[in-house]
């Protein structure tokens, strides 16, 4: 089963993918994670991923392709997976089903989490104080914001065309998120 979880900045992605694989039974591919983590590695491609963290645009769509092609092919993903923070963009999706179509499989669902910008912002700037994520302070909150809006909301028509979209209400608290959530995901598993 593969259940993409989208949803701009802050909007509490994170938070509501550590319940739902354990919900869902699959694996958590986090692109925001792998490519930290290879942010850590003082290569010249460790460089220029930690370039695009920073400054809050997308690394390519070849390094993200390869990295889920790659991810996909682990041992734990073989029930499937909940992707979170990719597809980011029309043609990730697109690469994405032609990734899956090659093992006979495809995108179940995917599950939008709508929350008001304004709302969005000041968490990010609470989370800032105490997680300290590079990529939290202001300038690039609103950068991640408008790269959310002009690169990934396209994608919504996407997945809407193919009826896989589920929309929901992500204000409240993550308890209340995360019984929207599991509502229209309701038959899936
Ligand atoms: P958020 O959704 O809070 O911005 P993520 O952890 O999903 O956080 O992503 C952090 C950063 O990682 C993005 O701003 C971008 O630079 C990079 N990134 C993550 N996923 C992708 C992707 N699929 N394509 C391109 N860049 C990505």
């Amino acid at each position: 089963m593969f259940i993409v979880l989208m949803g701009p900045p802050g909007c509490g992605k994170g938070t509501q993918s550590a319940k739902l694989i354990e919900l869902l039974g699959v694996a958590h591919l986090s692109t925001g994670d792998i490519l930290r983590q290879m942010a850590q590695v003082d290569t010249p491609l460790g460089r220029r991923v930690a370039e695009c963290l920073d400054q809050g645009t997308l690394v390519s769509d070849e390094l993200i392709v390869d990295l889920v092609a790659e991810r996909i092919k682990q041992p734990d993903c073989r029930p499937g997976c909940l992707l979170d923070g990719v597809p980011r963009n029309v043609p990730q999706a697109q690469s994405l089903d032609e990734l899956l179509a090659t093992s006979k499989t495809a995108v179940d669902a995917v599950v939008e989490m709508q929350v008001d910008e304004e709302e969005l912002f000041s968490r990010l700037m609470r989370r800032a104080e105490t997680e300290g994520r590079s990529d939290d302070n202001s300038e690039t909150v609103r950068h991640r914001m408008a790269v959310y809006r002009r690169e990934t909301a396209p994608i919504l028509d996407h997945y809407r065309q193919q009826q896989k979209l589920r929309s929901i209400d992500a204000s409240g608290t993550p308890e209340e998120v995360f019984e929207r959530i599991e509502a229209v995901l309701v038959g899936l598993n």
